[in-house]
């Protein structure tokens, strides 16, 4: 794909019951958050992120994701992945037939010292013994570098960070790997800076790229990640999300502008839009509050396109 060219196609990962509703005050029921699962795989998703073994006292709004992984009916080819944290994580995932986890590291050192008085590329070394377990057990596993394009701690992330990151994943075993913007901080000449360098640097990885759209750069971030020739991208149905950490953060890109800005342009996705929004409109009655959906409030631009009532264009005529 030459340089600037959008891709024909893409793969979304709907993050939604995951990074969506680990936000969100109170905890769905694993019930719910099958069925909304269920329907994602009939509306033709190929990756979901269902939900993450942690602590639920960390996060009690996915303590349920094992029952959830007992409750969904896969559909072969389809791809459900946790987020998972340490070994602990690993077991649970095993326990329950979950056959993708996904790691994640802070880019900012300054965070990591903080928190866990070690650099992340040594939090990423730590993770070798998740990486030798899940792969014993036939489990795919991945990274993911959270505040690559900045974070409340940095006034800015040096690509040579990222890239020791990234080099410790790929020297744990780890070479599918998502560059994250959980603070709401990447702009689009940014991420294309990022992603230019990063596939022309390590073009043995697998790249996704997860945006939030706390700043409305959401979509213009994506677009600019797929003229870098990026083609994974994590989505959030209506736009559900947060992050504990940073003020007024807004959830990831909503899966429908996204999947709608597709269609528009011709991006094949192979997700019925019709179908996804239903299932948005579903997690809003769930949650009982609106959300930052661009295409719930406003509906699909062709949808707009309707037959002028006829008296309306006699009326027009004898103006003439
Ligand atoms: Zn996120």
């Amino acid at each position: 794909m030459a340089e600037n060219e959008l891709p024909e196609s893409i793969v979304i990962c709907e993050v939604g019951t995951r990074d969506g509703l680990q936000n969100e005050k109170g905890t769905v029921s694993a019930d719910d958050k099958a069925a909304l699962i269920d329907a994602m795989g009939k509306a033709g998703f190929k990756v979901i992120e269902v939900g993450s073994f942690v602590s639920p006292r960390a996060v009690p709004q996915m303590a349920n994701t094992d029952e959830v992984f007992a409750r969904i009916h896969k559909i072969p080819g389809v791809e459900y992945r946790a987020l998972i944290a340490n070994l602990r994580g690993v077991d649970r995932a095993i326990a329950c037939g979950c056959k993708k986890v996904k790691l994640n590291v802070s880019a900012s050192t300054a965070h990591n010292l903080a928190n866990l008085n070690c650099t992340p590329e040594q939090s990423v070394n730590r993770f070798a013994a998740c990486v030798a377990r899940a792969k014993e057990a036939g489990i795919g596993i991945s990274g993911s570098i959270s505040m690559v394009f900045g974070s409340p701690w940095d006034k800015e992330i040096p690509i040579s960070s990222v890239e020791k990151i990234v080099e410790a994943y790929l020297s744990v075993g780890v070479s599918e790997i998502s560059l994250s913007d959980a603070s709401g901080m990447a702009y689009p000449v940014q991420v294309k800076e990022i992603c230019r360098h990063m596939k022309k640097a390590y073009p043995e990885v697998k790249w996704w790229l997860h945006f939030h759209n706390t700043r409305g750069l959401g979509i213009a971030n994506i677009m600019a990640g797929m003229e870098c020739g990026f083609t994974n991208f994590d989505t959030s149905f209506a736009g559900v999300g947060g992050c504990p950490f940073v003020p007024g953060a807004a959830g990831n890109v909503a899966t429908e502008d996204v999947l709608h800005m597709c269609d528009e342009s011709g991006i094949k996705t192979g997700i019925d839009l019709d179908q996804a929004i239903e299932i948005s409109r579903q997690v809003v009655k769930i949650l009982g509050h609106t959300t930052d959906s661009y295409i719930l409030r406003a509906g699909k631009a062709k949808d707009l396109i309707r037959e002028i009532p006829k008296r309306q264009i006699q009326n027009q005529a004898l103006k003439k």
